[in-house]
């Protein structure tokens, strides 16, 4: 199985999926990382976006992913293109790697590169036609998700959990591989945040760790 995660910034392809990734991945799948900006203008020196792709490549090989490429879009400017440009990109990558599964953001993140990204593949995944992906499923991305408006519309509520106790470890070493983006305890993207979170989906679903999906749409 082909599977493909669509995501806007280096580490927002593991953060709410990197279990699942090292689960695909352990179970013979084909996994493609694929990171739509840059994610260092806004916040460092332009070199930054380097060294954030170094990390992203360290983190890939730690989840068993086959590769990750970056888009190299602008960080934080995504809403500011033509909503057709992110499309077309997007639209090439899903053409390429004709994907069954597709993993992305959820809508409601309080980060609005993510809605971009997030409406951008579900634009470039429209049932048309034989060769679409079978199912795409929308991730969390703590340090957003939970940080949006209170606004039921925005809310993240999952209705798929992927059993992840055999993986969490390599998720959170793929993640000790972004030294700039972790945060100390409690921040969400702190390792024992990243840990108690995946806890916490676990005892929805009776299992020791998992993570959580909304169902954008599965074609059987
Ligand atoms: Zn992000």
């Amino acid at each position: 199985m082909r599977v493909l995660v669509l995501a806007s910034h280096p580490d927002d392809e593991l953060l709410g999926v990197g279990g699942t990734i090292a689960r695909h991945a352990d179970e013979g799948d084909d996994v493609s990382l694929v990171v739509c900006s840059e994610g260092a203008t806004a916040r460092y020196e332009p070199e930054a976006a380097t060294a954030l792709q170094d990390s992203g490549r360290q983190a890939a090989r730690v989840l068993g992913a086959r590769n990750i490429r970056f888009l190299g879009m602008r960080d934080q400017h995504l809403d500011a293109l033509p909503i057709l440009t992110v499309i077309r990109a997007v639209e090439a990558v899903v053409r390429e790697f004709a994907p069954d599964v597709v993993y992305t953001h959820h809508w409601g993140d309080v980060n609005r590169d993510h809605k971009v990204v997030g409406e951008a593949v579900m634009v470039a995944c429209r049932p048309v036609g034989e060769n679409y992906p079978r199912a795409v499923y929308l991730f969390e991305t703590p340090s957003s998700t939970e940080w949006s408006w209170p606004d039921p519309a925005s809310a993240f509520v999952p209705n798929h959990f992927v059993d992840v106790s055999s993986t969490l470890e390599r998720k959170l070493q793929a993640m000790a591989c972004y030294p700039t983006e972790l945060r100390p305890e409690p921040h969400p993207r702190s390792l024992a945040a990243l840990r108690s979170r995946a806890a916490y989906w676990g005892q929805i679903i009776g299992r020791a760790h998992a993570e959580a999906f909304v169902v954008a749409r599965q074609v059987r």
